[in-house]
């Protein structure tokens, strides 16, 4: 059934789909962290619409929210006119928003999708700088769209669309299991940092003033990699200092994924502008940008669409910061976050295979890798794909949804619903750890 349902959806759908080509699922049901496919079969999804689905699958209290949107005839499309939905929902956005940045902040909604806020923010810093580069790093996700896209640190999407590639320079960030310097810990930080710093400072550096600097605080396409504290610290001092605005992605992250309501709390620093989607709509497509007054400076209309700002998504998203908040939901993805790094770490000292554990919150990879390379330290890639994506299958097999990431694909990425309960997590470790022992024996 699942086959056919799969092959006639092959026939008829582009290429460039991907999702189904590495889950061969077909999707009936949900509820909570599980989903069941049309066969019956009943799978944790820790995948959750790439970390979108913070309160899981069909929470009563986003489903009653948008049941009370329709039981209520309010308005379901309303271009971006005011609503007391729409006031509500950035009432508690801005609640949720570090207190000296929420003074001055302004909100501008911007569409469904998360890369349609890269876009915003991108147009947004070219017009108040008057400036018209970016800085971005190796190995970020900004999104598909083609600003977005010329913001994202890897090759192989914009190779074959050319004409992409302007105005971005490209900066290492800092990876310590495998550090682009060769060094990793501090002296790999204050590396990239003196370089970041030549690159801003220096006259004769070939580099016109960029418009803005773009970052996430964990990568998370790129292979969940934290960004350490000390370097999130360190950008945000040199482009104060040289007034680059800074940009920090949270569309990922955002929303107490990362253990704080925003990953850019970890290291105590304010960004001048912040990206949001995700997990802000309640899991329906919502984005929004928000960022200091000060660079409030495009015109009227400098920044139109249709649909910005949809009734329903923004009814779920109150539903869902208000839940949060209640429930102090960061601090249990804090919590369950490490417990789960502890267990996977004590894998990691069973299984070489498992070459690296890292993450932050309900945010976790683990790098798989080939032992002979890793072992060897001129190795540059010991990444194991073919691991990755076995570990991949047998957890489906086993019942668990988990999505690969990071350069080479040889990363397992946990991205589970903030609501999953320590129980519930175990069952998830038992079954990695038993698809991790099917394919390393
Ligand atoms: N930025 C980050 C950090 C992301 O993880 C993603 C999506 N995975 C995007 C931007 C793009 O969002 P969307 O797919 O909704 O365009």
């Amino acid at each position: 059934e699942t086959n056919a349902l799969l092959e006639r959806q092959a026939a008829r759908e582009s290429n460039a789909r991907s999702y189904p080509r590495r889950l061969p699922l077909a999707l009936k049901r949900a509820h909570g962290i599980y989903v069941e496919d049309i066969e019956g079969r009943v799978f944790i999804d820790c995948l959750s619409g790439a970390g979108t689905l913070a309160l899981g699958h069909n929470h009563p209290v986003v489903v009653g929210a948008i049941r009370q949107v329709l039981d209520d005839g309010l308005p379901l499309h309303t271009l971006d006119l005011t609503t007391p939905v729409k006031d509500r929902f950035v009432q508690d956005l801005f609640e949720m928003l570090p207190p000296d940045f929420a003074r001055s902040a302004k909100v501008q909604f911007c569409g469904p999708s998360g890369a349609d806020a890269v876009e915003a923010a991108l147009k947004l810093v070219k017009t108040a700088t008057g400036r018209g580069t970016m800085l971005a790093f190796h190995g970020a996700y900004h999104g598909m769209t083609q600003g977005a896209l010329n913001l994202t640190g890897s090759l192989a999407p914009k190779r074959p669309l050319n004409g992409v590639l302007h105005g971005v320079q490209f900066l290492p960030y800092p990876y310590d299991y495998r550090c682009p310097f060769g060094l990793g810990g501090p002296a790999g930080v204050q590396a990239g940092l003196s370089y970041l710093e030549t690159v801003l400072t220096d006259p004769e550096g070939g580099v016109p003033a960029p418009a803005g600097l773009i970052f996430e605080v964990v990568q998370g396409e790129g292979g969940v990699i934290p960004a350490p504290d000390a370097w999130v610290r360190g950008v945000r001092a040199l482009t104060a200092q040289t007034a680059v605005p800074l940009v920090v992605d949270e569309v990922q992250t955002g929303f107490g994924r990362t253990g704080r309501w925003f990953g850019f709390e970890h290291a105590g620093i304010v960004p001048d502008v912040v990206v949001l989607s995700k997990a802000i709509g309640g899991s329906l497509p919502l984005s929004v940008v928000v960022y200091r007054g000060e660079l409030d400076l495009w015109s009227p209309g400098a920044h139109a669409g249709t649909f910005r700002g949809n009734q329903m998504a923004m009814a779920a998203g109150s539903a869902t910061l208000q839940f949060m908040r209640e429930q102090a939901l960061h601090d249990q993805a804090a919590r369950l976050g490490a417990r789960l790094q502890r267990q996977l770490r004590q894998l990691q000292s069973d299984f070489p295979l498992i070459g690296d554990v890292r993450g932050r919150g309900l945010m976790i990879g683990v790098e798989l890798v080939d032992p002979q390379a890793a072992a060897t330290a001129q190795a540059r890639s010991p990444a194991m794909p073919a691991f990755a994506s076995a570990v991949q299958a047998e957890c489906l097999r086993r019942g668990l949804i988990l999505e690969l990431g990071g350069r080479h694909g040889s990363v397992v990425r946990f991205l589970p619903p903030l609501v999953i309960d320590e129980r519930q997590l175990d069952r998830v470790f038992d079954i990695f750890a038993q698809a991790v022992r099917a394919v390393a024996l």
